[in-house]
């Protein structure tokens, strides 16, 4: 048994929060919420409001439009940069 090659990303750096170009391929990795596809025409990552990042614990806000079904929707993406609302 090897333990994994990752080892130094885990527990400790956990907390650090992700940067905006992080925040931005995380977006880009999400699917669209209507036709499920990944083509985004325009993508928008920014600094959540305070008053998203006090009641939802939301770091970065993406607002994304889709380049198939053009519909808009707004991601909230936590420190550790999981998805935490899809709007
Ligand atoms: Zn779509």
């Amino acid at each position: 048994m090897t333990p994994p090659n990752d080892a130094r990303d885990g527990a400790h750096d956990a907390v650090r929060p992700i940067t905006r170009e992080r925040a931005e391929r995380i977006a880009r990795a999400h699917a669209c919420i209507r036709c499920r596809e990944y083509s985004y025409k325009k993508l928008v990552v920014k600094p959540a409001s305070p008053s998203h990042h006090r009641d939802l614990g939301v770091l970065w806000q993406a607002t994304l439009v889709c380049g198939v079904c053009g519909t808009e929707q707004e991601l909230g993406i936590d420190a550790e940069g999981d998805v935490v609302y899809v709007g």
